[in-house]
């Protein structure tokens, strides 16, 4: 893109817009995961819905490739793309909260720690992830997981309404009773269908929690899987608990003779009425032998940004999901073999049940296709170094090529997909593939928003 256009931009737009040769282009255009070395055209930095629909437009109209960026967080690098124009909304972190009405206003670009730290001041959460720097946007699009899920559900199941910038750049907001099938489409259907410059979410009664993570020995690993397994199964929905592997890390609570061993974890989360936390927890506690736990009364935005010190971005990210229809013996077994062999301290494996209030929801309310599924398991092998990339991506792959013939289901969670997954983009939508590929032609005909785990318009 010629220098003389970039300046006509810049007329059009109150954010800043970067181009190679602008100052601070290497920090607008890098993304979270550091394995994407991309060189966009063009990085306008949008500051308000008009700001997107000059992105948009531009897009459009130069024929160039569009990526949106929310919080950046996309394992595949969805927020950059070589040679064309991305539209960040990273200045757009404003959050907005209805104590009254329990309902939270949030900009496109926050991310979580944005908005638990606006809500946790009414009292107040909304379900989303457990890693506070994860963009709210991407995280709803795909359907959302954490720690709040079994009681309150996917992060869509708490969306009331989304303001969308249409492929058109026309401004349009989609709800209920508004564009319902828009509405129906983003909640699962990713970011084929438009820029969402705000979400409107139903908050709910969450502010200290009891839990935290459980670490125990590694030989106690198919007790606690076990015990896990079956107790999640039935257990009251305030709890959220994941299962994980985990080389402890060099934190406080866990004896310093014990940092660096292979152990696995019980990450928990009761959000129910807090006296009985301990009981409720008591029971995973019980399942294997503890070298470490931090379970107490805990601020929910603490918990939710527990992972963050070991998080921080510019590592290398690369990982393979899956949905678990039933967690059979023999899936357990492929499990027991490959996640004590988890080859660096930032890497892990998690086990979401998908339980709870998730299966409250009709399958086919929300264009998220797996209400049916047990778990959510994602391999993430993340590391600093990238000489250290095959040893990494080597156990991501033989780890997954190990459980996937157990999971019961093609399919897996779009968020947690690396990019040399894209073959299994049909089955991540499921049966609903169709109805989201007749929705896209209605909003996106020529697949301006194909920079994403892509549907292509019917
Ligand atoms: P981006 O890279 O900015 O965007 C991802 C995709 O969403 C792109 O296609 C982008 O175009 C689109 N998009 C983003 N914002 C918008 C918007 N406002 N309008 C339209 N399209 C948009 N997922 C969970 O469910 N639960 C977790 O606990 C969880 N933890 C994670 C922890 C880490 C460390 C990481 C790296 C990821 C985690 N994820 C989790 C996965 C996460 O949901 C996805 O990576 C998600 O895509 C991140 O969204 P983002 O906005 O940060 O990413």
């Amino acid at each position: 893109m010629a220098s003389m256009s970039l300046e006509a931009v810049r007329e059009q737009v109150r954010g800043e817009v970067y181009g190679p040769d602008s100052d601070g282009y290497d920090e607008a255009r890098s993304v979270y995961n550091a394995m994407h070395d991309r060189r966009p055209a063009a990085v306008l930095s949008c500051v308000d819905v008009a700001d997107v629909i000059a992105g948009v437009e531009l897009a459009a109209s130069s024929g160039l490739d569009l990526a949106v960026r929310g919080g950046g967080h996309s394992v595949p690098g969805f927020g950059v793309v070589d040679d064309g124009v991305v539209v960040d909304l990273s200045p757009m972190r404003w959050v907005r909260v209805d104590a009254e009405a329990r309902r939270a206003r949030v900009g496109g670009g926050a991310v979580l720690g944005d908005l638990d730290h606006a809500t946790h001041a009414y009292g107040l959460a909304t379900p989303g992830g457990i890693v506070s720097s994860t963009g709210v946007g991407g995280l709803t699009l795909g359907g959302g997981i954490g720690h709040l899920t079994r009681h309150y559900g996917l992060t869509i199941d708490n969306l009331v309404s989304a303001d969308v910038v249409t492929a058109a750049g026309e401004p349009i907001t989609a709800s209920a009773s508004e564009h319902d099938d828009l509405f129906w489409a983003l909640r699962g259907g990713g970011g084929n269908f438009g820029v969402v410059t705000a979400f409107e979410f139903e908050l709910h009664p969450v502010s200290t929690i009891y839990g935290g993570p459980i670490f125990f020995e590694l030989d106690s690993a198919p007790d606690v899987l076990a015990s896990f397994r079956e107790h999640i199964a039935d257990a009251p929905e305030e709890l959220g608990a994941f299962f994980a592997w985990q080389i402890a890390p060099p934190l406080p609570f866990i004896p310093a003779d014990r940092h660096g061993d292979t152990l696995c974890a019980i990450i928990a989360c009761w959000s129910g009425p807090l006296d009985e936390g301990p009981a409720a927890i008591q029971p995973l506690m019980d399942a294997g032998a503890v070298v470490a736990h931090h379970v107490g009364e805990t601020p929910f935005p603490a918990l939710n940004s527990a992972f963050d010190p070991l998080l921080p971005a510019g590592l290398q990210h690369y990982w393979k999901a899956d949905f678990v229809a039933e967690l059979t013996d023999d899936a357990m077994a492929a499990h027991l073999e490959h996640g004590p062999k988890v080859p660096s301290v930032e890497s892990t494996m998690h086990l979401y049940p998908l339980n709870g209030a998730v299966q409250r929801v009709a399958p086919d309310d929300t264009a998220f296709a797996h209400r049916g599924m047990s778990f959510a398991a994602v391999i993430a092998g993340m590391w600093p170094d990238p000489a250290d990339n095959d040893a990494n991506i080597a156990w991501v792959r033989d780890y997954y090529a190990a459980i996937h013939p157990h999971s019961g289901s093609e399919g897996g969670y779009i968020n947690f997909m690396a990019d040399d997954d894209d073959h299994r983009v049909q089955s991540n939508y499921g049966d609903h593939y169709a109805r989201l590929a007749a929705i896209k032609k209605t909003y996106d005909p020529g697949n301006l928003f194909h920079v994403n785990q892509n549907i292509e318009p019917a």
